[in-house]
């Protein structure tokens, strides 16, 4: 199974968090990582609630990685959860800045809605931080209506994640 996962940081060192995140799905069982996109930064916005609202803290970094996988989705949300804890993540509150976050975007074509999971990821076709670095790794996934809707978010593509390294291994 092809899955995509997000990755975002904006609490502490995020650039070594989403580095460190991306060595380690690649350490995933039963997964091997496809693609990683480009780093990207954008400005913390909520967008929950259907309008689009500054969040608080600082920029974002954010990523997307393509993993083959044989884990199930809900044992793939499980192991991305590890990781976070791994990573020193802490919920105080809804959207709070956080040192990793790692998001289920899709599951093969799978629609799930489990009350714990929801893939397709409900808002990634709100966020330009999922939708820009999604479409420079699987332009199939991505139309341009959706990346036109989120084109007034403000984004900046920073170079590779881990430079030196290609985007598949
Ligand atoms: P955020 O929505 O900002 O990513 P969290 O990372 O704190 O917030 O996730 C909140 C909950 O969202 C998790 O406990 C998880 O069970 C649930 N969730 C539902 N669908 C997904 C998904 N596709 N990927 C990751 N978490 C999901
Ligand atoms: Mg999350």
């Amino acid at each position: 199974m092809t899955a995509y996962v997000a990755l975002g940081a904006n609490l502490g060192d995020a650039l070594a968090a989403l580095r460190w995140a991306a060595q380690a799905l690649a350490g995933l069982p039963l997964s091997r990582v496809l693609r990683v996109s480009s780093l990207y930064k954008t400005a913390p916005l909520d967008t929950d609630s259907g309008v689009e609202v500054a969040a608080p803290g600082s920029d974002y970094l954010n990523a997307v990685a393509a993993l083959h996988t044989g884990l199930s989705a809900p044992a793939l949300l499980d192991a991305l959860q590890a990781l976070e804890l791994q990573a020193g993540r802490q919920r105080p509150y809804r959207n709070a800045p956080r040192t990793l976050d790692l998001d289920v975007l899709l599951y093969g074509s799978a629609r799930i809605d489990s009350g714990r999971l929801s893939v397709p990821h409900p808002r990634m076709a709100q966020r330009a931080f999922v939708l820009v670095p999604l479409a420079e790794i699987a332009p199939q996934q991505v139309s341009a209506a959706q990346l036109a809707a989120v084109a007034h978010q403000a984004i900046e593509r920073l170079g590779a994640l881990q430079p030196g390294r290609a985007g598949a291994d």
